[in-house]
């Protein structure tokens, strides 16, 4: 008798982000740590957007030669697209 509805690895990625931010319901928090304990890819993803969002606390954009920041914003480019399809 689950409280919560499964969700799949694909609705759990675009989670996390949100649940990063502390943006979540209690609901798709519950849902969305409910599908960690059991998915180690999506843990293992988690852990990744944690050290990438401590790393770029650190980092000032001054601190990044031009092709590193150049770079960077293709990634982002990249994801925000990704979010969208
Ligand atoms: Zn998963």
């Amino acid at each position: 008798m689950a409280l919560t509805k499964e969700i799949t690895c694909h609705q759990a990625v675009a989670l996390v982000s949100n649940y990063l931010d502390g943006a979540l319901s209690w609901r798709d928090r519950r849902r969305l740590e409910h599908h960690l304990a059991d998915c180690d890819a999506c843990s293992a993803y988690l852990d990744q957007m944690r050290v990438t969002i401590a790393l770029s606390g650190l980092v000032s954009p001054d601190d990044l030669s031009a092709k590193a920041l150049t770079d960077l914003m293709d990634v982002f480019e990249k994801y925000q697209r990704d979010q969208t399809d």
